[in-house]
């Protein structure tokens, strides 16, 4: 079995190095006897959508997804369809953002992917914090770190999960993150697989699934030091 990654963008989307998300995704898979290969796209380098298993968009500031924007037009269609058929995305942050409809920044709108219909403005002042959500999704509690002046609002799609500390989606409803089929959208950066072996097995199942048929089965990895890594954030902010 092999699963190949797509790498929108690194140069310009790569905020607190969610590079590392690529890494935790390729070496679980190499643990498991998958062969993983990731293709890192440049702004003017052509995708084809249908050589990829995974696709990760990452985090970016606000300058850095004004000129993304302008290429998303290009590749929106191809994108999208990718989505429909249960392409498997994990985008984080700004790479989230830009999933939706549109950004609204004090510097103008940023036109989104429109994958997801969901939408972000910028409110005042940043949302800085560790975070912890317990999602449907996963037995764990996830863990992370977020940082962004972007409220987002995901209509009546699904949250990745419930706040139980940290700001989440716009601060004020307690959800955090969005799923719609294959998709995870979140504001989780930084090292966010690593720290979730759980998710990145969500994408890696999935990605295998759609491939390979629905009786795939991962392998299960030791992840004796992640869990007690979660479990001491969790001691640490949940009390
Ligand atoms: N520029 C976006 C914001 O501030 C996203 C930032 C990020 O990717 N950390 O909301």
């Amino acid at each position: 079995m092999k699963l190949t990654i797509g790498h929108l963008y690194p140069d310009l989307l790569n905020l607190y190095g969610d590079r590392g998300n690529i890494q935790c995704l390729m070496k679980r898979c190499q643990w498991r006897g998958i062969q993983a290969e990731t293709i890192a796209y440049e702004l003017n380098d052509k995708i084809d959508f249908s050589a990829l298993d995974i696709v990760l968009l990452g985090g970016g500031s606000d300058r850095e997804q004004m000129l993304v924007c302008e290429k998303l037009k290009e590749i929106r269609k191809d994108f999208k369809d990718y989505v429909e058929d249960n392409g498997v995305v994990i985008a984080i942050c700004g790479g989230y953002q830009l999933l939706g409809n549109y950004y609204k920044t004090d510097q103008g709108t940023i036109t989104g992917l429109e994958l997801v219909d969901m939408y972000t403005e910028q409110g005042e002042g940043r949302l800085i914090s560790n975070i912890i959500l317990k999602s449907e999704l996963f037995e764990m509690p996830v863990v992370g770190f977020e940082n962004h002046g972007g409220r987002t609002y995901i209509n009546d799609n699904k949250p990745l999960g419930k706040v139980l500390y940290g700001s989440g989606n716009d601060g004020k409803t307690g959800y955090e993150g969005v799923v719609y089929k294959n998709v995870i959208g979140t504001y989780l950066h930084g090292p966010l697989l690593p720290k979730n072996p759980q998710l990145a097995d969500w994408l890696i199942s999935h990605a295998l699934k759609k491939k390979y048929g629905n009786d795939v089965e991962l392998i299960p990895l030791d992840d004796s030091q992640e869990k007690e890594a979660n479990a001491y954030i969790c001691g640490r902010f949940l009390k």
